[in-house]
C-alpha cells in the first residue's frame, strides 16, 4: 500500500480537514496519478453534507481529476509515465451488463463510483480527487490533451461531460432553441457546448448580475426566471432545457416553455425532490420531463477531443485546497465564476 494524503470530512456536519491514507499497489491494469488538479462539484457539497442520505465517512470527495501519470502496471498499454490523464466520476463497473456493452457505464448497476462508494479492490470505500495521488484500473482514466490547460480541463471530467451527454442525447444541433437553468459549473459548460452546436441558447437565472457573463459564454438571451412577463415571452418555444439548478423548484414554469414534442431534461439532485409537474402542462403538448447521469467513459473521452479541437475549457478560481470550506460556503451562495478549482500543490505532507 501507498500512503497519501487529503482532505476529508469526518461527519457530515464537519469541515473538511486534512486526512492520511492508504492507496493501493498498481495491479497489472492499473495506472498510478499524481492529482495536480481537482475541481470543486456541488454533489461533493450534496454529499458531504449527507444531504443524499448515503453518505460514508470519513469521506474524501472529488471527482474532477486531472494529473500526470507516474507509474503504470505492467499491462497498461493505453498510458505511459508522463501522461496527461482525467478521472471523472466512476472508477469501476461491472464490464459485461448490456449498459456496460453500450459504453453507458455510469447506468450500470454495478457502478464503483470515485468517493463514497464500495471499493471494490479494498472491501473499504473510495477516495477521491482531494488528494495528492490516485490509483485507478486504465480503463476509467482518460488523455488529456496538451493543448488545454489542465486546471481549466478538471472540470470537464464532471461538469463538462454531464452537460455534453444529454445535448448529444437529445441532438441539439444549429437551429434548435436550447434552454440552460441555472448559470454555475455545470450550466457554465452547457451554454459552452449548445453554442458549439450551433444552438439558439436562452440562459435562465435567477441572479440578474450574470447576464453580462452569460453572454460572452455563449448565450444569445438572458432571461431572469423569477421574473413571469420575461418568462411568458417564451411560451412554447423551446426545443429542448437543460436544467442544472441544484435546489428543489417547481418545474412547470419550464415545461410551459416547451414546444409541442419538447424534453426538459434535469441533471440537478438537490435534497428534497422537485414538485409534481402539472400534467396538462405534459400531455396538451406531448411534452417530455427527463434525466441524465454523466456520462460513459468512451463519450468522455468524445467530449475531452471535441474540447481540444473547439479550445474549450471550464472558467475557474483556483484555490488552496486549505480553502475548501470557504468555496462551499461561496458555492451555496452562487458565488462563484464558475468553478473552483483546488490546485494540489497547496497539499503538503502534515
Ligand atoms: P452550482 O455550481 O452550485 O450551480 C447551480 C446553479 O443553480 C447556481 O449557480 C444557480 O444559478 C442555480 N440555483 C441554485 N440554487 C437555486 C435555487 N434555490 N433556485 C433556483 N436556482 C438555483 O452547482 P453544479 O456543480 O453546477 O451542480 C448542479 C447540480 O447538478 C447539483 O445538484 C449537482 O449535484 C448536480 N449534478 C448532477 C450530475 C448528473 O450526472 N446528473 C452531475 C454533476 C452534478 P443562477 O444563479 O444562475 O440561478
Ligand atoms: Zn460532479
Amino acid at each position: 500500500m501507498k500512503k497519501t494524503i487529503g482532505y476529508a470530512a469526518h461527519d457530515y456536519t464537519s469541515q473538511l480537514a486534512p486526512f492520511s491514507f492508504e492507496r493501493r499497489n498498481p495491479l497489472p491494469t492499473d495506472i498510478q496519478i499524481e492529482i495536480l488538479f481537482c475541481g470543486v462539484c456541488h454533489s461533493d457539497i450534496h454529499q458531504v453534507r449527507n444531504e443524499w442520505g448515503n453518505s460514508t465517512f470519513p469521506m474524501v470527495p472529488g471527482h474532477e481529476i486531472v494529473g500526470k501519470v507516474i507509474q503504470v502496471g505492467s499491462e497498461v498499454t493505453n498510458f505511459k509515465i508522463g501522461d496527461n490523464v482525467g478521472v471523472g466520476c466512476m472508477v469501476g463497473s461491472c464490464g459485461v451488463c448490456p449498459e456496460c456493452q453500450d459504453n453507458l457505464e455510469q447506468y450500470c448497476n454495478s457502478t464503483e463510483f470515485t468517493y463514497n462508494s464500495p471499493d471494490s479492490h479494498s472491501g473499504g470505500t473510495n477516495y477521491g480527487g482531494y488528494s495528492k495521488q490516485i490509483v485507478v484500473n486504465q480503463n476509467f482514466a482518460l488523455h488529456i490533451s496538451n493543448k488545454l490547460d489542465l486546471a481549466a480541463a478538471a472540470p470537464l471530467l464532471c461538469a463538462g461531460i454531464t452537460t455534453y451527454s444529454p445535448l448529444k442525447h437529445w441532438n441539439v444541433s444549429k437551429g434548435d432553441k436550447v434552454g440552460i437553468v441555472g448559470l454555475g459549473g455545470l450550466g457554465h459548460m452547457a451554454i459552452k457546448f449548445a453554442h458549439a452546436f450551433g444552438a439558439h441558447v436562452v440562459l435562465f437565472t435567477t441572479s440578474p448580475g450574470k447576464t453580462e457573463d452569460a453572454k460572452k459564454l455563449g448565450a444569445n438571451e438572458v432571461v431572469i426566471s423569477k421574473n413571469p412577463e420575461e418568462m411568458a415571452q417564451h411560451v412554447a418555444s423551446f426545443d429542448f432545457i437543460l436544467n442544472t439548478v441544484a435546489a428543489s423548484h417547481n418545474l412547470d414554469a419550464f415545461t410551459a416553455l416547451l414546444k409541442r414534442d419538447g424534453t426538459l431534461c434535469l441533471l440537478g439532485v438537490p435534497d428534497q425532490s422537485h414538485p409534481s409537474p402539472a400534467i396538462g402542462n405534459l400531455i396538451f403538448k406531448r411534452r417530455s420531463i427527463a434525466g441524465s447521469l454523466i456520462g460513459g467513459l468512451k463519450e468522455t473521452q468524445e467530449m475531452l477531443d471535441f474540447c481540444a479541437e473547439h479550445k474549450i475549457t471550464s472558467d475557474i478560481e483556483i484555490i488552496p485546497i486549505q480553502a475548501i470550506n470557504k468555496a462551499y460556503d461561496r458555492i451555496l451562495k452562487s458565488d462563484v465564476k464558475y468553478r473552483f478549482v483546488i490546485d494540489l500543490a497547496s497539499l503538503q505532507d502534515q
